[in-house]
């Protein structure tokens, strides 16, 4: 059964995707076409993973055998560092490309009928609220992919976006363990003993309950994986429901940790993350 997220397009997105970030390249296709067969129609994907040929070749594959057809399929992408320039050490150049501007790029893509809808990532409630003031906007973001958690729960940002029609799809669902800048040390969610005595009592697992989290909140969510254990497991999370006490107490567990800062974007003039949501 697959659940939805309406957006203000009108499409509907499947409120559970599969993330993609480092997900190699040659695992990648495997583990798309498994969790198509598994039921998941929603895959998160960018430019920037160094993945998205061999994921389109699952997709193919899977609709040349008549399990899915294309229409079925939310597929997302993300512009990458060709917007963003990086400079040889690393870091990102600070463009002089106005937010404004490169959201008029997107809307012509609409216009062309390259894509069904465009969103907006990592945006704090000022910059949607440059888009969405902007004289002439012809389409206003479908939706606002950010971090979110237990840890960061981000209530203001979400209440913002959805009070403004624009939905939300929570991205390090499970605390990207496997983020390359993982240190000793750091909190860790799927080990969290309050999750998991939640769990315990769902007779389900901590990733399960993360995952639940979002969808009793009309939040998207795309947990990562390339392990079909994983992949299968991750999906198992509609036959379930927190109560709203679990849903409070997982609420309360914020901390503002914030997983991916980005921190080679500190000096850039759109770093989005000094506002308080
Ligand atoms: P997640 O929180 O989804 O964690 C992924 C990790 O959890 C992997 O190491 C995976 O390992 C492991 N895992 C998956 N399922 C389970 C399970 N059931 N039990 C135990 N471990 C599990 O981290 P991501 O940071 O990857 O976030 C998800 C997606 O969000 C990304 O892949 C990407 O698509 C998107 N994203 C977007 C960003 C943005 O700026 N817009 C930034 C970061 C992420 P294994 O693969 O071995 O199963």
């Amino acid at each position: 059964m697959v659940t939805y997220v309406q957006l203000s397009t009108k499409a509907k997105m499947p409120i559970l995707g599969l993330g993609t970030w480092q997900a190699p390249p040659g695992k990648v296709e495997e583990a798309v076409k498994f969790a198509i067969d598994v039921g998941y129609r929603h895959f998160d994907c960018a430019y920037l993973y160094k993945n998205e040929s061999e994921i389109g070749d699952g997709i193919q594959q899977k609709i040349k055998e008549g399990v899915v057809k294309r229409e079925d399929l939310f597929v997302v992408s993300k512009a990458g560092e060709e917007t963003h320039p990086v400079d040889d050490n690393g870091m990102i150049v600070p463009s002089n490309t106005d937010i404004l501007d490169t959201w008029e790029a997107m809307e012509e893509l609409v216009d062309a009928g390259l894509v069904k809808a465009i969103g907006i990532s990592n945006f704090n409630h000022k910059q949607i609220e440059r888009i969405l003031t902007k004289p002439g906007l012809k389409f206003k973001p479908a939706n606002n992919q950010i971090e979110c958690h237990p840890y960061l729960t981000q209530e203001k940002l979400i209440n913002y976006c959805q009070s403004k029609g624009i939905s939300v799809t929570a991205y390090s669902p499970l605390g990207s363990p496997d983020r390359p800048w993982a240190k000793p040390g750091d909190p860790t969610l799927l080990e969290d003993p309050k999750i998991k005595e939640i769990a315990i009592k769902h007779r389900k697992t901590s990733a399960q309950v993360l995952i639940r989290f979002h969808i009793q909140r009309n939040v998207a969510v795309i947990p990562k994986s390339d392990k079909p254990h994983h992949i299968e497991e991750n999906f198992k999370v509609f036959d379930f429901e927190l109560t709203n006490e679990e849903m409070e107490t997982i609420l309360s567990f914020n901390r503002n940790w914030r997983i991916v800062e980005m921190l080679n974007a500190v000096n850039h003039k759109e770093y989005p993350f000094e506002e308080d949501y």
